[in-house]
């Protein structure tokens, strides 16, 4: 069996969602896992913010104007009055509860309740329109299987469970569909997997059913070799190992979910990376161990910060890094890059939710110095530790970009620079001129 995930930008439209529903009939037994329509999440965490904020007003603009969307959106999705009126009748009970928000206490619980609305919505539109056209499937709801545990972590075992004994019963059905992004948390509450997570629970129902492929559908034919956001010259890496594509996502290639490579990994069962506006594409097929390139690709990541404690006591002393990786461990805080020196150590990190926390302790163990507005600039590639040169070409590449560290050698596929943010487009159009000669 495959798995199909299809982002929001391809459910953008009632003529997009047409064009996926040919993709996935192409297929004889396919567990379809879908996004949110695109700018769904977007105007929910909107509402969210607002009722956050007491603003009631603007929440009720905000529902009212998604509804408005909607209503257009089945107005042009479905043949019969009967599916129309059936999908209006589903969105109005979709927009009354997230309605029902205003008028009571919000916490982070009813935020969440909000967040799943999107891919509860899409799921069911899709479903309306395969029974609109007579087709055979099924629609599962990811809240009976999809599950984090107290650390925030996936809960393979249960996962796996669950969804078996969902599938079970389907064994006939040629198309089945379920929500990404949404799971429930340890408490049973309704949780999601963080931005972008249908990657995530595309992978990991991959891995449970041990699906012999998983094909992610966006908007761009596979992973390219630089940011096509910020550089012109891009193209399409055909092959990636498991390990880099991991890299590139976590260190800002939005095209994956950071998290989403490992649970196919684990399975080794290959990623496919497809573009629904030209299917015939190859995209990028993830799967095994790195390739020859010198320079494979680079990717970078906003909104870090740079945390420098420099401590006249770590001079000759052990047990000093210990103290400071403990203090964020304790506040679950990953430390993405580190450098140090003899007296002062740097780290990033991307999640700022406890840093005053974080700072308060630190400052017990030496001057410590916040730096915000940074991003990581990583190169993915293979950098041999007998190898000459490939330092010179990164370095000789990033000459006019003031670098505030860099890390090499971690491992041999990766080099990392952190740099200011306002220097990030100049930094990687460099690299693609030096790097891939683009
Ligand atoms: P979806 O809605 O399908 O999940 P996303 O917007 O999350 O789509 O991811 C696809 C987008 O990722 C592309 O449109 C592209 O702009 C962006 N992107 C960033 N870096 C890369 C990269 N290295 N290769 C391909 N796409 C990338
Ligand atoms: N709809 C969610 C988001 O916009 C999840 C996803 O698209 O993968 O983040
Ligand atoms: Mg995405």
């Amino acid at each position: 069996m495959k798995v199909l995930k299809f982002g929001g930008t391809s459910l953008g439209s009632p003529d997009r969602l047409k064009s996926i529903v040919d993709i996935v009939l192409q297929e004889e037994r396919v567990l379809v896992v879908l996004s949110a329509v695109s700018g769904t999440t977007n105007s929910l965490v909107e509402i969210a913010t607002a009722l956050h904020n007491d603003d009631k007003d603007r929440a009720i603009d905000s529902i009212k104007k998604l509804h408005n969307h909607y209503v257009k959106y089945v107005e042009n999705l479905y043949e019969t009055k009967a599916k129309k009126e059936e999908a209006h009748k589903l969105i109005d009970s979709h927009m009354e509860f997230i309605m029902s928000f205003t008028k009571d206490l919000f916490t982070s619980h009813e935020e969440k309740a909000i967040l799943a609305q999107g891919e509860l919505m899409s799921t069911a539109l899709f479903q309306f329109y395969l029974e609109e056209r007579g087709q055979n499937s099924e629609l599962i709801s990811a809240l009976d299987f999809m599950r984090i545990d107290k650390d925030l972590e996936p809960d393979l075992f249960y996962i796996q469970h669950n969804l078996e004994r969902e599938l079970t019963p389907l064994k006939e059905k040629q198309v089945i569909i379920t929500q990404g992004y949404i799971c429930r948390n340890a408490f049973g509450e309704i949780d999601n997997l963080k931005r972008g997570g249908s990657d995530y629970t595309a992978t990991l129902v991959g891995a449970a059913i041990e699906a012999d492929v998983i094909e992610i559908w966006t908007d761009i034919d596979g992973m390219h070799n630089n940011d096509p956001r910020v550089v012109d010259k891009t193209y399409s890496i055909e092959r990636l190992s498991y390990n880099e594509a991991a890299e590139l996502a976590y260190f800002g290639a939005k095209i994956l979910h950071p998290a989403s490579v490992y649970p196919a990994q684990q399975k080794k069962i290959p990623i496919k990376l497809k573009n629904t506006l030209d299917p015939q594409k190859e995209g990028t097929t993830i799967d095994g161990d790195n390739r020859e390139f010198k320079f494979t690709a680079v990717a970078a990541k906003d909104d870090i910060t740079v945390i420098n404690i420099k401590s006249g006591r770590m001079l000759l002393a052990y047990g000093f890094l210990r103290k400071v990786f403990e203090i964020f461990e304790r506040y679950q805080t990953p430390i993405d890059v580190i450098t140090t020196s003899e007296v002062a150590v740097s780290v990033t990190i991307d999640d700022r939710t406890h840093i005053n926390e974080i700072y308060e302790e630190l400052r017990l163990l030496g001057e410590v110095r916040i730096e915000k507005e940074l991003s990581i600039v990583c190169v993915v590639g293979n950098f041999p530790r007998n190898e000459r040169g490939d330092g010179q070409v990164l370095l000789e590449a990033m000459k006019n970009i003031p670098i505030r560290m860099m890390s090499y050698g971690g491992s041999e596929h990766n080099i990392t620079f952190i740099i200011e943010s306002k220097y990030k487009t100049e930094a990687l159009k460099d690299l693609n001129k030096g790097l891939f000669d683009l």
